[in-house]
């Protein structure tokens, strides 16, 4: 039917908490976050969340082992196959993943130590399949252009000391 549309709950921008004078103040949240239960790492896992909210869950779970565990808990504790569909981890994944181009960085160490930190997080605990099949396909290749720069400096030196010898 039409003309039934859900009424979308927008956030309203600001609540008209400017000061007076200039306050040197982060920008604050709209209300105390809510704790984060099993069901709203449930939800995370869902991909039921949204992105603001998703951040946040990562944020703590970078901050928290104990959460990490329980995240890791509600993962195996998942009763049905739906958390992990296709969709659900390529939209989640997608929020949050890094670039081919800083992968190929953290492959190389050549990333922020605090980046580098988030990709490990992103690959480790979050377990995004994406980017680990994406670091796979870089390593294999770097390692392959590895194997053939230094199969042409073998080339290189040998033929170096050819001529050192002066065999003829
Ligand atoms: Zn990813």
């Amino acid at each position: 039917m039409k003309g039934d549309v859900p009424v979308k709950g927008k956030p309203e921008p600001g609540p008209g908490a400017r000061g007076p004078g200039g306050r040197d103040h982060d920008r604050a949240p709209a209300g105390p976050p809510a704790p984060i239960d099993d069901a709203v790492l449930r939800n995370y896992l869902a991909d039921a969340l949204s992105p603001e909210d998703s951040a946040r869950v990562e944020k703590a779970l970078r901050d928290s082992a104990e959460l990490r565990a329980r995240l890791e808990d509600v993962r195996n504790g998942r009763t049905d196959g739906q958390l992990h569909t296709l969709g659900a981890i390529w939209h989640r994944a997608r929020l949050t993943c890094p670039s081919r181009q800083q992968l190929g960085s953290f492959l190389l160490d050549a990333l922020d130590p605090e980046l580098a930190s988030y990709l490990q997080f992103h690959l480790e605990v979050i377990q995004c399949p994406f980017c680990q099949a994406n670091l796979a396909d870089l390593r294999a290749q770097s390692q392959a252009a590895a194997a053939k720069v230094s199969k042409t400096r073998q080339h290189r030196i040998l033929q170096s000391s050819q001529h050192l010898l002066g065999s003829e």
